[in-house]
């Protein structure tokens, strides 16, 4: 006899699998069927392949950005208002829908439903920061700047811009950046990941009954053909990436070498501090749920704890092991603590991070690529790891895994602890648990990241603020969302004005007096 939430579980799974056998773009309000290459995608908790997406071709690119262009005068022209009030619609179908949106992430990223929900949750954020955007596009006004000589700022939106985003959240990430780019007027054209491309088509459904008018919002699905058809089509005035470094790193310099404005965030490899005064228990639960949430594929996951002194580390490991092996592991539509990897290939790939580790030296003690989930021996499950005595030099250390595999880093001092935060190429997040302010306020000062934790493991900025890393986490200078993301999506004009009684030529530079 299953249990029955395993029942309820493959049922809602099974609705969705014959609901969207294949996922189409959706382009100018309707779906658009054409490409003739397609892409599995997977049931990350069976190893099934659920459903297929297409691929788009250059010809649907250009399709899309036909459609975004054709929408952008008239979406433009609509009052900041008005724009604000389908985001306020959008806002409400989205947490009604919340419970299916994050049903389909779990479907196909095979994260846990819980999980999915707090993804939903945070993206919405976004959608209520925008709902505020007739305050944020408001510009500067100067009086009297000479005489009878007025100045005043107007922030203008770009034209057409697209998105494209990662696997590990197929809501939250797109939501970050398409709710602040169409409330400031632009129009929209989102490449999510093939891997998990459902939520994106879900999300734009919703727009279309909140009111959001045919063209605004497009998604095409695809590979590097359609990144890069985006990436050359010079009607795309903006460019957002989320994803690895590498890639990264490639769109923002093919974007900006064809004139583009770019922000194009890549991977992480993020510490954090454990110093000696810290509460330990406190430490432990945060690394626990930091380290293996969403099975260790987050960008702001920790995945190096720097133990200063070999005190903290031996209690912080004898503490954190035992509940690393008890990890409750399996289906993320049953909501355990962790569910599978997004699919087989990148299972193997995190495995042999884990193998690599082992060769280097490094003392393995916690080893989850046994692990096996009752009922489910071909989902793309993998225990947790916790490697110990980890050092710089090793490849588990040195590049980002993305999968529930913590590495325990033993240093002498904070000294050192900070100059090997600082020395990583990566500087996407940090944190530091002490009980010592002085040591926190010198971290959080001094440390190259882009985000900062004290006591708080995943600092993730809330909506009104803005998400992003340092070094090579980032490139391009502006983050997402909040007041970088209102900068990002709009252009700045500055108008002076004057209403002369009397006309003179001026042959100098004009000054005001
Ligand atoms: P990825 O780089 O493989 O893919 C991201 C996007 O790029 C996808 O839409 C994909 O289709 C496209 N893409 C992949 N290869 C391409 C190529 N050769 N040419 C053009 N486009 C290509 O990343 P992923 O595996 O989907 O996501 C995980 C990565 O994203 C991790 O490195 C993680 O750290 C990073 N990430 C970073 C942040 C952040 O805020 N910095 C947030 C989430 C995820």
């Amino acid at each position: 006899m299953r249990h029955p939430s395993v029942l309820v579980c493959s049922l809602s799974q099974r609705t969705l699998v014959l609901k969207m056998t294949t996922i189409h773009h959706h382009i100018g309000g309707t779906k658009y069927e054409s490409s003739d290459r397609h892409a599995d995608v997977f049931d990350p908790a069976t190893g099934a392949v659920a459903r297929r997406v297409a691929l788009a071709s250059v010809d649907d690119v250009r399709t899309a950005v036909d459609a975004a262009q054709a929408a952008f005068p008239g979406w433009a022209a609509t009052t900041p208002l008005s724009r604000a009030r389908v985001m306020f619609r959008f806002k409400e179908l989205l947490e009604r829908h919340a419970g299916d949106l994050a049903a389909i992430i779990t479907s196909e990223h095979g994260k846990v439903l819980s999980d999915a929900r707090g993804e939903v949750t945070r993206g919405l954020e976004v959608v209520e920061f925008a709902c505020g955007i007739p305050h944020l596009v408001k510009g500067e006004h100067s009086m009297n700047v000479g005489r009878d000589v007025d100045s005043w700022t107007e922030y203008a939106p770009l034209g057409v811009v697209a998105g494209i985003t990662p696997f590990n959240f197929p809501a939250m990430v797109p939501l970050w950046m398409f709710p602040v780019a169409i409330a400031c007027g632009n129009t929209f054209v989102l490449k999510p990941s093939e891997r998990d491309p459902s939520a994106a088509n879900f999300m734009a459904d919703l727009l279309k009954q909140a009111g959001l008018p045919d063209g605004v919002f497009n998604v095409v699905h695809g590979d590097k053909v359609a990144v890069d058809a985006l990436l050359d089509e010079p009607r795309v005035q903006a460019i957002s990436f989320v994803g690895s470094t590498p890639i990264a790193e490639y769109i923002y310099a093919r974007g900006s070498a064809n004139g583009k404005r770019v922000q194009a965030l890549g991977g992480a490899k993020n510490h954090m501090v454990v110093l000696p005064d810290a509460d330990l228990d406190g430490a432990v639960s945060a690394l626990l749920g930091a380290g293996y949430g969403s099975a260790g594929e987050r960008c702001m996951a920790i995945s190096v704890a720097v133990c200063v002194g070999d005190a903290t580390a031996d209690a912080l490991v004898a503490k954190l092991a035992p509940k690393v092996a008890a990890l409750k592991i399996g289906p993320g539509c049953l909501d355990p603590e962790m569910g599978p990897l997004v699919t087989g290939a990148h299972r193997d790939k995190v495995r042999g991070y884990v193998d690599a580790g082992v060769a280097e030296g490094a003392t393995l003690v916690v080893d989850g690529r046994g692990h096996a989930v009752d009922g489910h021996s071909d989902g793309f499950f993998l225990g947790g790891c916790l490697f110990d005595r980890v050092t710089p030099e090793m490849t588990i250390y040195r590049e980002e895994i993305f999968g529930p595999v913590l590495c325990v880093v033993r240093v002498p001092d904070f000294d050192t602890a900070l100059r090997l935060v600082n020395e990583h190429e990566y500087g996407n997040g940090t944190a530091i648990f002490t009980r010592d302010g002085g040591a926190a306020r010198e971290f959080a000062h001094r440390v190259q990241a882009g985000m900062v934790g004290v006591n708080v493991p995943i600092p993730v900025p809330m909506a009104f603020h803005s998400f992003g890393g340092w070094k090579r986490s980032i490139f391009g200078p502006l983050h997402v969302h909040g007041p970088d993301g209102v900068r990002f999506y709009t252009r700045l004009k500055t108008i002076t004005a004057r209403w002369p009684e009397t006309h003179h030529a001026e042959f100098v530079m004009p000054t005001m007096k």
